[in-house]
């Protein structure tokens, strides 16, 4: 594609079957199957494998990452411990101070392997932008930004976008600029360049007060030579679109612009969504798409269009995360899609959920109504905030 002042403008997904092993428990709420009907909601749009090898979006494998890529993040005793937990029978006690073998992290069968498959699948992604082989990549299998150094949390165990940004920076001495959008902290990358003027984070997520992990405040900017790097957004229960893409005209295009990054890598977990069983903000699919839109735009601005996004939470696998993902894809691709989604998608999709499919890709998907006073508390929250990171983070980076 060329998006008109003759740049070029390939794009990919990266997905394979692989990443139907990264299954916690059988139970666990990060269903692996939202990935699968995410690939085949694009298929089945033709944006991906048409029949004439004409696709829009070329489809990428990933591969997996090595132990030295993995240290890039993580400690050596942790990846071993991974490794050790991953074998049939590993007992969990042993992983406990770890994080592992948690409720939310449950040890499982090839944990080693389904993990450093998505970190191998970010690297993947970000090797093919940096050789120029494409603009845009979108890794919706990625995006766990939990996972610490030494400890496996919020359901991720190694963090593939903090892995991408720490190989940009090592590989081709990038500056990243690292924007998430998911409805929790992205604390596990903040954490890991929270001293890095390189590295810029930028989180917007529900306030701690309400949602785990319980941190990501305004006064978190980052320390010593990274201070002014570390950029946090929390918001209220009932954040709307609006209020959403406000902070995110005020606040992203002039953090990006003044950083000047080399490569943006984005988070965009879709469990901002009204409909998500885990949090309480009350973002829509033409939110997701709109938010995409704007990156896209961003990325072409500031880093002549590399982009490496990433997907993240999304717990209602059927009914949400396809639709916001695939809306995502066609931002990134720009194109188009029908509303009425394809019918046998809709098949497909019933047979594994056992539940009346989704029938639009964006229309009817509305929040109930939100009563005033939530909305002025989300409102005010989000323009507070905004109007203190202006004041803390602007003039650090104006002097730099
Ligand atoms: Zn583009
Ligand atoms: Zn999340």
């Amino acid at each position: 594609m060329n998006d008109g002042n003759g740049m070029s403008d390939d794009c990919a997904i990266i997905y394979s079957d692989a990443y139907q092993k990264y299954e916690l428990s059988p139970w666990h709420p990060m269903k692996p199957v939202r990935l699968l009907l995410t690939a085949e909601l694009i298929r089945a749009y033709g944006l991906t494998g048409s029949e004439d090898g004409n696709a829009t979006v070329r489809v990428l494998e990933p591969r997996q990452a090595t132990d030295a890529e993995l240290a890039l993040v993580h400690d050596k005793a942790y990846i071993e411990k991974v490794r050790e937990l991953s074998v049939p029978g590993a007992r969990d006690a042993d992983g406990m101070s770890w994080g592992l073998g948690t409720g939310d992290n449950p040890i499982f069968e090839d944990m080693h392997e389904a993990s450093a498959t998505i970190a191998g699948g970010a690297l993947a992604a970000a090797e093919a932008i940096m050789a120029g082989e494409l603009a845009h990549v979108f890794h919706f299998g990625g995006g766990l930004h939990h996972a610490h150094r030494a400890r496996a949390s919020g359901f991720c165990v190694y963090n593939d976008v903090a892995i991408a940004a720490a190989s940009l920076k090592q590989q081709h001495d990038a500056r990243v600029l690292y924007l998430d959008f998911d409805a929790h902290h992205g604390d596990g990358v903040q954490e890991r360049f929270y001293d890095d003027p390189r590295v810029m984070t930028v989180s917007f997520h529900e306030s701690g007060r309400h949602l785990f992990p319980g941190s990501g405040f305004t006064g978190q900017i980052g320390e010593g030579e990274g201070e002014g790097y570390a950029v946090n957004l929390p918001l209220e229960p009932g954040t709307t679109d609006e209020i959403f893409l406000k902070a995110y005209d005020d606040l992203v295009p002039p953090l990006a612009r003044a950083f000047a990054p080399d490569i943006i890598i984005t988070q965009n977990g879709c469990d901002a969504h009204w409909d998500d069983p885990l949090t309480h903000l009350a973002l829509t699919v033409s939110g997701f798409q709109e938010l995409a839109r704007r990156q896209h735009r961003l990325a072409h601005e500031v880093c002549g269009g590399r982009w490496l996004a990433s997907g993240g939470g999304g717990y209602q696998a059927f009914s949400v995360v396809p639709r916001a993902w695939t809306a995502h894809t066609a931002a990134m691709a720009q194109v188009e899609l029908e509303e009425e989604l394809p019918e046998g998608w809709r098949r497909l999709c019933r047979e594994r959920s056992g539940a009346e499919a989704p029938r639009y890709l964006t229309r009817d998907d509305q929040p109930p109504a939100i009563d005033r006073a939530t909305l002025d508390r989300a409102h005010d929250a989000a323009a507070a905030a905004t109007m203190e990171i202006k004041q803390t983070v602007f003039p650090i980076l104006e002097a730099g």
